[in-house]
């Protein structure tokens, strides 16, 4: 089956691949020598006979029996449940437990008090084709660190909740102060949301699904197919996950018994207002019962009414009250330690807990991820031991804001940058496409296992299929560039204090796009919904297995490790680009603004008999000197194009082992080069230059973020600033790979 993969990618890199201008097609695999790479292939082709579906279905289905959020007795369960199975493969487990703060609602009650009164029901009902849907323990529906609060008054409609939807609000004369807004998921992350709506004076914020978004508009509705049903609930966290993730009460440290906390009331990632998710059949009597104007079109959702946006008559009471308990997080940390470098590790996780059942998200990742272990387990008790000591994380609390993760990663600080040499992260999984994101220097490497596992559906290879997705989709490049482009992270996975706050180089994958929506942190992401809908028989659950076994083992076996800088050069050429172009857009729609206020014409266009007001003359654009990055840039791109056909070529003629360490030794830190101590500008956790989440945006990635946001904010001096900051951090970057050039030159 892998010739015929092969053979297929062969075939279809004589039609449509050419290479780019300084990206050379790589024939043998990178990282490994003539030799060492014909052993891996081997390898490999055993994991592939030893991945066994049948694993995946009969480990979720024990899993998900019952709920198992952060302190249910079931996570504890599985968790002791994960460490076993990894203590029989062969792995040293441990179970390391954290003291997070984790709110769960005792009181939840909204309610329209006029001009009609309606109690919302906040229940997701119990329906006979789900057994899941009627399980003792369930966890009520809410957002994770909303306030407490009792507050009445009137709606108001604010669309997605983004900055955008603000500045509409704005040109109608519509003020949010001392008001509930009401938000449609989707656009941002969930967090965004009430923080936006607390800045701008509104005091409790409504979320809600609208069916536009992932209910009967999009598809059949469960059960009769997989989108959201009426009474369905997006629960999720609304921490302020862009400022930091992890345990709300200890950034930058571990949240061990001792570790010293910030009060609930101190900590300035919880929200300030209270905030709560609804049904769309829980939103629609309040949305049906606001005045005021009608939305604008791209406003409007899918229920069968005219949408206004308020203020009123509507008028609510959100009353919500939390315990604030400290529960343990479980993570399963297993250790398989190499025979050749014990301390150089390759880390790898999933998180396990879930906000209902979680079979989706996250538990159709984490099966593929412990039978991927189990295959590399066993092959190491065989005496196909990896090289490097290789780090599987069954992590615990992500759902309420990426916690066990960034527990274990503050905690672990200075050994993980001593010794971690890459981190991937998986999550939920399903039907479809290859997806793949993470750091550009990895960007090749995932591209070389994409086109040597096998798509289940169609027989070629996950990359063509991938290739073809992108190809159709009006991507020119997808059929040019060699290598797929990887999507840069922002965040929104375990992935982010690894990669963001320690610089260590990062992949995120997953399958997925054919799976349908719907059932995202529900009640109704259960075993009986993934088994129909999300990837019936877990054919893409072993693709993914054997996606991240093979990058695992790879990244474990490489005689040198398997990173190519052209690919990080090329799309930091591009991000520099795109920043220089933001300031440019900027200014045109400055002008342009600039120039329409003068002529009065907002409001001579606008309809007299509406309120509407015109927006204020902005200052001016100025030049700013993006020559450091551009210098920088170039340089770049030749320490990469001159390290790269080292590399290259010392993998031909066969590298020493001592030429071979000292070049790891380089390679492994060029990601932490990538980060600085201070971090970014109001928020010191993220000190990746590169690759952060958006801080009004939520898991969108902003890539430069400290001179994106700077142009965004107008803040010109700042943005100067940041462009020294990252073309210092780009001639380090370079000074790195120079010295590894001269390593492998003399
Ligand atoms: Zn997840």
């Amino acid at each position: 089956m892998m010739y015929r993969a092969l053979s297929a990618t062969a075939v279809l890199s004589l039609l449509f691949t050419l290479p780019a201008s300084g990206h050379g097609q790589e024939a043998s695999m990178i990282g490994f020598s003539a030799e060492s790479a014909a052993a891996q292939l081997e390898l490999e082709a055993r994991l592939d006979a030893q991945v066994n579906r049948d694993n995946l279905g009969t480990w979720m289905e024990r899993i998900t029996a019952k709920p198992f959020f952060v302190g249910a007795p079931h996570n504890k369960e599985n968790a002791e449940w994960v460490r076993d199975l990894f203590e029989e493969w062969g792995y040293e487990a441990e179970i390391v437990v954290y003291q997070v703060l984790f709110p769960k609602p005792r009181i939840r009650e909204v309610e329209m008090v006029a001009p009609t009164r309606y109690t919302a029901g906040l229940a997701e009902p119990v329906i006979p084709e789900d057994a899941s849907s009627g399980v003792d323990g369930r966890l009520p529906s809410y957002n994770a660190y909303s306030a407490d609060g009792d507050v009445t008054a009137e709606l108001v409609y604010v669309n997605q909740g983004i900055p955008a939807d603000y500045d509409e609000l704005e040109r109608r004369g519509i003020d949010v102060t001392g008001k509930i807004v009401i938000a449609r998921y989707g656009g941002s992350w969930r967090g965004i949301k009430p923080k936006l709506a607390y800045e701008r004076g509104a005091v409790a914020t409504i979320l809600y699904s609208d069916p536009r978004d992932d209910g009967y508009f999009q598809g059949d509705a469960y059960p009769d197919g997989p989108y959201r049903m009426q009474w369905g609930v997006q629960r999720g966290s609304v921490t302020d996950m862009p400022l930091y993730p992890g345990d709300p009460l200890t950034p930058f440290v571990g949240a061990t018994a001792d570790a010293e906390r910030y009060t609930v009331e101190a900590s300035p990632a919880i929200m300030k207002i209270p905030v709560l998710p609804l049904s769309w059949g829980d939103a629609e009597p309040l949305l049906r019962a606001l005045g005021g104007p009608v939305a604008p079109p791209s406003w409007r959702g899918a229920l069968p009414f005219t949408y206004h946006i308020g203020p009123g008559p509507a008028t609510v009471r959100v009353h919500l009250e939390f315990d604030w308990n400290l529960e343990p997080a479980y993570n399963v940390i297993a250790r398989l330690e190499g025979s050749d470098y014990p301390n150089e590790w390759v880390m790898r996780g999933n998180h396990r807990d879930g906000w209902a059942m979680g079979a989706g998200d996250p538990i159709s990742g984490h099966v593929a991820l412990m039978e991927e272990a189990r295959v590399v387990g066993t092959l190491a008790q065989n005496g196909e031991r990896p090289k490097r000591t290789i780090v599987y994380a069954s992590w615990d609390a992500e759902e309420p804001g990426l916690l066990g993760s960034t527990e274990f990663a503050e905690h672990h600080a200075d050994e993980l940058r001593e010794k971690a040499v890459a981190y991937i992260n998986t999550d939920g999984n399903g039907r479809g496409f290859l997806r793949m994101g993470g750091s550009h220097t990895l960007e090749r490497l995932v591209n070389q296992v994409a086109k040597e596992v096998e798509d289940p559906q169609t027989g070629v290879s996950a990359w063509e299929r991938a290739q073809a997705q992108r190809a159709v989709a009006g991507d020119a490049e997808a059929t040019t560039r060699s290598d797929l482009r990887i999507s840069p992270l922002g965040s929104g996975s375990d992935y982010t204090p690894f990669l963001q706050h320690l610089g260590i180089a990062t992949l995120n994958v997953s399958y997925g796009g054919e799976n349908g929506g719907g059932s995202y942190h529900s009640q109704f992401d259960s075993f009986e919904h993934y088994t129909r809908f999300g990837d019936p028989g877990f054919y893409y659950g072993e693709a993914l297995a054997k996606t991240t076994g093979r990058l695992t083992l790879r990244l474990a076996n490489a005689d040198v490790l398997p990173m190519r800088f052209e690919n990080f050069s090329d799309n930091i050429g591009l991000y520099a680009g795109e920043v220089m172009e933001l300031l440019e857009d900027t200014r045109t729609a400055t002008n342009r603004n600039n120039e329409l206020v003068a002529l009065n014409a907002y409001d001579l266009a606008s309809d007299p008999t509406k309120t509407y007001v015109a927006p204020a003359l902005e200052d001016d654009v100025p030049f700013l000197n993006f020559a450091p990055i551009q210098n920088a840039v170039r340089r770049l791109e030749e320490s990469s194009a001159a390290l790269d056909v080292e590399m290259r070529r010392v993998m031909q003629t066969g590298a020493t082992s001592a030429e071979a360490q000292a070049l790891n030794r380089v390679l492994k830190t060029t990601e932490r080069l990538m980060t600085n101590d201070e971090g970014l500008p109001r928020r010191p956790w993220y000190r990746h230059q590169v690759y952060a989440p958006g801080f009004h945006t939520g898991y969108g990635v902003k890539t430069l973020p400290g001179i994106r946001e700077a142009i965004e904010l107008r803040n010109w001096d700042e943005a100067t600033e940041h462009i020294g900051l990252v073309a210092d951090m780009l001639d380090r970057v370079s000074e790195a790979l120079e010295q590894a050039t001269r390593i492998l030159k003399s």
